[in-house]
């Protein structure tokens, strides 16, 4: 079975697609799956893992428990990853991979989102510092455990790699440790921010701290994908206008990804694998007029969105549970569960409460700042 998904790959992949057959390898030998490639038997590795349940209950924008229809991580992720597969699809490279990577690629997220790191790498400045995409790769290499033979879920190279790349206008990972940057990885990182721009769109309207009318005058993609919708449907109440409209987007984006990129890897001559590494830039890109609009969405979400002082109250909120969790747990290292110390016995002290404190979703992070706070008072 797996000799045959093999097979198929070697046929149907563009030839600067990522093969499972031709993958480097695991960090520790394993017998090969029996039916799944090594990508998807990635990609079922992540899924089953803890971290990747607890992406339910972090923040995207909203802190999780403020409605049920805002995006979490976990919802965000799932996003990506259908982005991220269609892509792949279009562009015949390997879909499996493009998956494995974008399931696992914000698996790093400390509770209450980038707020929440940014406390988490202030208090770590002195012991090394926190990055969510190393945390990421932390995470599928090293912290979880549920094998006998080895920690981590000991991931094909391909798609740590895609981990370390990935890379967003809020990411800063260090890309010098590896040499190594596949389209499906690049396919990822645009995927993201197709998912992030447009479901902020969404939950920004949804909880009203963006208006429609705002939208009309700064954001030229929105204004383009309305009059589209419009022309097609004779009559819209605001709910389906809003998802007709952002789809539109979504699929604006996706054409103009697949294109341009298309374009680029021709007219660069890209015919391998190798081409692809040694390239050096991206090549998975909007067009520069769809990047240009691109850009001016972002903006206007960062502006409206990202700064509003209701987002901007529950981002200290966050930052302030954070903070007291570190220093409490700084304070009296013995409040950290002796099982997670034991599991990590080489650590130092700071580093178990960077991955202790990273790991939590918000709503237990919430129930321990309270019972800290109930218990010391
Ligand atoms: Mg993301």
């Amino acid at each position: 079975m797996r000799a045959y998904f093999e097979e198929l790959e070697t046929r149907l992949l563009s030839p600067y697609a990522c093969l499972s057959n031709t993958s480097r390898g695991r960090r520790f030998d394993e017998l090969p799956s029996a039916t799944r490639t090594c990508f998807q038997r990635d990609r079922d590795r992540i899924i089953h893992s803890k971290s990747f349940r607890r992406l339910k209950h972090k923040t995207q924008v909203f802190i999780t428990t403020e409605s049920d229809h805002y995006r979490s991580r976990l919802t965000h992720t799932i996003e990506v990853a259908q982005i991220s597969r269609h892509l792949s699809r279009m562009l015949r490279i390997n879909e499996d991979l493009a998956e494995a990577i974008a399931l696992a690629h914000d698996l790093g997220h400390t509770p209450f989102g980038h707020s929440g790191e940014r406390a988490l790498n202030e208090l770590m400045a002195d012991h090394g510092g926190f990055e969510h995409n190393f945390q990421s790769l932390r995470i599928v290499d090293f912290l979880e455990k549920k094998y006998p033979m080895f920690n981590g879920l000991n991931l094909s190279f391909e798609v740590k790699a895609g981990l370390l790349k990935h890379k967003t206008p809020w990411d800063s990972p260090d890309t010098t440790l590896v040499d190594f940057t596949s389209l499906e990885a690049q396919v990822c990182d645009l995927s993201d921010e197709i998912a992030y721009n447009n479901h902020d769109i969404d939950d920004g309207l949804r909880s009203y701290i963006l208006s429609e009318s705002e939208l009309d005058a700064s954001v030229a993609l929105w204004r383009e994908a309305k009059a589209t919708v419009k022309k097609n449907y004779s009559s819209l109440d605001d709910n389906e206008l809003i998802h007709l409209a952002i789809s539109s987007i979504i699929s604006t984006l996706i054409g103009d990804v697949y294109t341009h990129s298309l374009h680029l890897l021709k007219s660069n001559t890209i015919n391998s694998l190798e081409d692809v590494c040694s390239f050096g830039q991206r090549l998975i890109s909007f067009s520069p007029e769809i990047r240009d609009k691109n850009r001016e969405l972002r903006k206007f979400l960062y502006a409206k969105f990202y700064k509003h002082p209701h987002i901007a109250d529950m981002n200290e909120q966050g930052q302030e549970i954070v903070r007291y969790l570190f220093k409490e747990f700084e304070r009296n290292p013995d409040k950290i569960p002796t099982h997670f110390k034991q599991a990590f016995p080489s650590e130092t002290l700071y580093r178990q409460l960077a991955d202790y404190i990273a790991g939590m979703t918000d709503t237990y992070a919430q129930k321990k700042y309270e019972s800290l706070k109930n218990t010391t008072v």
